[in-house]
């Protein structure tokens, strides 16, 4: 179905190694994205029942020669040495329709050399979320690896629980991460690390080639591509959740979908992982966080940089500090959307300020805040009006507010202007309270309120009665307040 190439293992083994998958008891279909198949170029599409065979790892897709990929990572700030695919076989690249190079993953697909005490398997919930939510992303267009199928395994997985198990396929533009340069760097393997990162010029960032030093603008270029990743994400309320440099991307994708969920009530404290006590991953912390995985990228790159010594050090710090500048650039031009101004105007940051500490003192919805405003702006009626105003405890501070942004004339405003804001304020996110729902029926055998919500969430500008329903923030009983890997 896919032409498989397999650029990755031809670098130096410390980096990869070959192993097969598991076999499961009895693999079932749960979902497969046709679309994304044809974008990778599959042609003729096999039956539900060769597919759930491929995407269990029971029978070897033709063409893959599965490897597991070593990495190192800080976790939580600590730095583990070997970390790398302990549930995860890359089964190979694939040239897509636009001539980008991508990879095809199977994760939970049993142990390999990298699982330490761990089973390689994965439960059934996570799967579901990761369809759900890195579909969403795409959906709205965050970059982020993507949803190929779903699997379940017929077999229990034993958590605090027994559970059923699933196998995920996941595609990305590649799956090197922050964390794979500092397991060679680790290593002192100089040969393995430059190999990396030649591979990661010629496949992402092609032009840093060209520069006086290659290294030097590749970590500008990796910089610059999360400074505007977690700018988007905080766009639409995104808190990852576990930001370990083991899931920093180089490509610069949202990867590693574990314990994330979306802002409800605002506040930029917010934190849903059960395993982050220390708020380290909270959702204001993520620039800074980025920013410190960044460095740690940074340090791994020093010995292959044209400066070495404290030059190097300054010039790699530089770049670090640029961060700051394209994070702010884009995020004002995202907050611009968001409250239908025009890109240049230079109210779109003191009146985000002001919006953010309305909907934190007023504890309002931030999904349903904007998508309000986004319908006062397109017809700036009464009931449009006290729609917005319902969503606040403090609706006098609200309306001092919305005086002020329609001082800035967004109200009657074009249809272009209209679109992007819009664009910028999706009608509906992955609530967690719904995301457990559609995993509770699955666990009760009924995959319905999954595929119906993946339907929604996949076209998140869609005003329908149906996603006007999972739109709905959770009442205090439906609360889901904590979430695990
Ligand atoms: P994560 O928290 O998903 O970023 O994973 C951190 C590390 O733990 C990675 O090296 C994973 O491959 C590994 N890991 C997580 N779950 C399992 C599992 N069930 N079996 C083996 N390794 C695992
Ligand atoms: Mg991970
Ligand atoms: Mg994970």
């Amino acid at each position: 179905m896919l032409s498989f190439e397999h650029r990755y293992a031809t670098l130096p083994e410390p980096l990869s190694v070959a192993c097969a998958a598991t076999p499961v008891a009895n693999p079932e279909l749960i979902a497969f994205n046709a679309p994304l198949a044809q974008e990778l170029g599959a042609k003729e599409i096999p039956d539900t029942a060769t597919l759930a065979q491929w995407f269990s790892g029971n029978q070897p897709m033709p063409g893959a020669e599965p490897r597991a990929l070593g990495y190192a990572g800080h976790q939580f700030g600590n730095f583990v040495p070997q970390l790398g695919d302990g549930r995860a076989l890359l089964l190979g690249e694939v040239v897509d329709a636009n001539g980008k190079r991508r990879d095809v993953q199977l994760k939970g697909s049993g142990r390999t050399p990298f699982s330490r005490g761990g089973d390689g398997r994965s439960p059934l919930g996570p799967v579901l979320r990761e369809y759900l939510v890195s579909e969403f992303m795409a959906a709205v267009g965050i970059p982020t690896t993507r949803a190929l199928a779903a699997v379940t395994s017929g077999e229990r997985v034993v958590r605090q629980l027994p559970e059923p198990g699933a196998v995920f396929t996941r595609v990305a533009s590649s799956h090197i991460r922050a964390g794979t340069f500092q397991f060679a760097a680790v290593r002192r393997d100089e040969d393995a690390l430059k190999a990396l990162a030649d591979h990661v010029i010629e496949r992402h960032y092609p032009d840093a080639a060209a520069a006086d030093d290659s290294y030097l603008a590749l970590l500008d270029a990796v910089v610059a591509r999360q400074a505007e990743l977690v700018a988007r994400w905080m766009s639409v309320g995104f808190i990852h959740g576990v930001m370990n440099t083991d899931n920093c991307s180089i490509a610069g994708e949202t990867i590693d979908y574990g314990p994330c969920a979306f802002m409800e009530q605002f506040d930029p404290q917010k934190v849903f992982s059960s395993i982050d006590q220390g708020k380290r991953y909270a959702f204001s912390h993520q620039p800074a966080i980025a920013q410190w995985n960044l460095a740690r990228f940074a340090e791994t790159l020093l010995p292959l940089m044209k400066e070495q010594g404290d030059a190097g050090v300054a010039q790699a710090t530089d770049a670090i500090r640029r961060f700051d500048g394209v994070f702010s650039a884009e995020q004002r031009r995202l907050h611009a959307d968001k409250l239908g101004l025009a890109a240049e105007s230079s109210d779109a940051e003191a009146l985000m300020e002001g919006l953010e500490s309305q909907m934190h003192q007023g504890r309002m919805d931030m999904t349903a805040t904007f998508d309000a405003l986004t319908q006062y702006a397109a017809s700036p009626s009464d009931e449009h009006r006290d729609a917005l105003l319902a969503l606040t405890t403090q609706p006098q501070a609200l309306t001092a507010w919305l005086d002020e942004w329609q001082a800035a004339q967004v109200v009657g405003q074009d249809e272009e202007r209209f679109a992007a804001m819009r664009r910028g304020n999706p009608v509906i996110i992955p609530r967690n309270h719904r995301v457990q729902e559609a995993i509770d029926a699955a666990y009760d055998g009924d995959f319905a309120p999954f595929h119906t919500l993946l339907a929604v969430v996949t076209q998140p500008f869609d005003d329908s009665v149906e996603a006007r329903r999972l739109a709905a923030p959770a009442t205090d009983s439906e609360q889901v307040l904590r979430t695990f890997c």
